[in-house]
C-alpha cells in the first residue's frame, strides 16, 4: 500500500478555495473586512465577548503574556506535556516557565499546580491536551492571577456543556489555525476574552503598538506608539479561509468523535493498550487520539512498524524541560515523573476528517497485528 496516512491533516474544499479567491480579488490583502468578520464569528461560536486574530498561535501566546504583564522575575506555570510554544512564551518575556506534572488523562495536575503557586506566579497556562478540556473552574478557584487557556487542540470541546474559549473561568483563551488543527488559515491564531481592556491592548500590540484611538486631532496622519508591539496581523484572505473553515467545524468534530469512538471500541479490550477516556463532564474535540503502551521499547517498535506501513504516527509530546535548550537553562530530568512515564509510552494515531473507514480499519488491523505477532514471538 503506497498511500500515506498522516496523524492529522487539513481538509480544504471548493468553498474554501472560492472564499480565498474572492478575498484575493477584493481591495484588501491584509487588514480588511474579513479580519473583523472572522473575529466576530469566532467569538460568537465560542460564546466569548471578543476575539482578536493573529499570525499564529505562538504570536497569540506571546501577546497574551505581554498583556498579562509577564516580565523578568515572574513565573509562568504550564504543563510538562504540551507544545513548546506554551512555555517559550514565558521566555520571550524573560520570565521563568515552571512545569507541573499531569494526571491520568495527560492534563495538568491541579494538585501539583497548587504546590507550585507562589508570590512570583503571574500566569498559568493550562492545556486542553488533545482536545480534552481541563477542569478550568477548579483552577480558577485556586488562583487569582491571569489564566490563559491554551486551547490550540480544543476548538469545539466542551466542559460541563460550556464551550472551551468562552473564558468563563479564564482571562484569555488561545487558538491556533496551523494545518493540523481543527480549522486552518495556513498559519494563524486567535485570542478570545471577555475583558475589554485586554481586547484593546491585544489589538494595539498586534500592530506595532500603534494606538489609533490616541491620535491627536491636529495630526490626523499620526501613528502614535506608546508601547513596543509587533506585526502579528493575520491577512484578509487567511481570515476568509478561516470563516469558510469555521462553517465546517461542527462536521469536523462529528467526524473526529466518530473516528475516536471506533478506536475506543476496537482497542479497549486490548491488554497491550491503554486508551484515554472522557469523564461525563468532558466533551473531547479530539485533535489527537493518543494511546499508551507498556513501555518505551514497545512504543519504539510499534512506531517503527506503523511508519514502515506508511502510517505516520507521532508522539505528543516530550516533556518540554527535557528539550536540549531547556536542559541548558538548568531544568532537570525527574521534575515531572508522571509526564516522563506518559511520554515514554505515548503514541498519537491518525485522526482527521478525510480518514476513511477503510484507512482506519487498516490502521487498527496493523496495530492489532503488531501485538498478536509479539505474543507468538
Ligand atoms: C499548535 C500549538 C501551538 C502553537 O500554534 P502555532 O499556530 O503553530 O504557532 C501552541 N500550543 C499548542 C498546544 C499547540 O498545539
Amino acid at each position: 500500500m503506497d498511500k500515506i496516512i498522516p496523524y492529522q491533516r487539513q481538509f480544504i474544499d471548493e468553498d474554501d478555495i472560492k472564499a480565498v479567491s474572492e478575498a484575493l480579488r477584493s481591495d484588501f490583502l491584509t487588514t480588511g473586512p474579513k479580519v473583523k468578520e472572522f473575529e466576530e464569528k469566532f467569538a460568537n461560536h465560542v460564546n466569548s465577548k471578543y476575539a482578536v486574530a493573529f499570525s499564529s498561535g505562538t504570536a497569540a501566546l506571546h501577546l497574551a503574556c505581554l498583556t498579562a504583564g509577564l516580565k523578568q522575575g515572574d513565573e509562568l506555570i504550564t504543563s510538562a506535556i504540551t507544545f513548546l510554544a506554551s512555555a517559550n512564551c514565558a521566555l520571550y518575556c524573560n520570565a521563568k516557565p515552571v512545569f507541573v506534572d499531569i494526571d491520568l488523562q495527560g492534563l495538568m495536575d491541579i494538585e501539583d499546580v497548587k504546590e507550585k503557586i507562589n508570590e512570583k506566579t503571574k500566569v498559568i497556562i493550562p492545556i486542553h491536551y488533545g482536545g480534552m478540556p481541563v477542569n478550568i473552574k477548579e483552577l480558577r478557584e485556586n488562583f487569582s492571577g491571569i489564566i490563559v487557556e491554551d486551547s490550540c487542540h480544543a476548538l469545539g470541546a466542551l466542559y460541563n456543556k460550556d464551550k472551551v474559549g468562552n473564558c468563563k473561568y479564564s482571562d484569555m483563551t488561545i487558538f491556533s489555525f496551523h494545518p493540523v488543527k481543527h480549522i486552518t488559515t495556513g498559519e494563524g491564531g486567535m485570542i478570545t476574552t471577555n475583558n475589554k481592556e485586554i481586547y484593546e491592548k491585544l489589538k494595539v500590540l498586534r500592530n506595532h503598538g500603534i494606538d489609533h484611538d490616541k491620535k491627536p486631532e491636529q495630526e490626523p496622519w499620526a501613528t502614535p506608539m506608546y508601547e513596543l508591539g509587533f506585526n502579528y496581523r493575520l491577512t484578509d484572505f487567511q481570515c476568509a479561509l478561516g470563516i469558510s473553515q469555521l462553517n465546517k467545524l461542527d462536521n469536523f468534530i462529528k467526524s473526529a468523535r466518530k473516528i475516536a469512538e471506533k478506536y475506543n471500541q476496537e482497542l479497549k479490550n486490548n491488554l497491550n493498550i491503554k486508551i484515554i477516556k472522557e469523564k461525563p463532564e468532558q466533551f473531547n474535540s479530539y485533535h489527537l487520539y493518543s494511546i499508551l503502551v507498556k513501555n518505551k521499547e514497545i512504543r519504539l517498535k510499534l512506531y517503527n512498524y506503523l511508519r514502515k506501513n506508511n502510517i505516520l504516527v507521532q508522539v505528543h509530546y516530550q516533556p518540554i524541560y527535557l528539550q536540549p535548550y531547556y536542559k541548558n537553562l538548568g531544568y532537570k530530568e525527574g521534575t515531572c515523573p508522571k509526564a516522563e512515564d506518559f511520554y515514554n509510552r505515548l503514541l498519537s494515531l491518525p485522526i482527521y476528517p478525510q480518514l476513511s473507514e477503510q484507512d482506519q480499519n487498516f490502521v487498527i488491523n496493523k496495530i492489532k497485528g503488531f501485538f498478536e505477532k509479539r505474543e507468538n514471538e
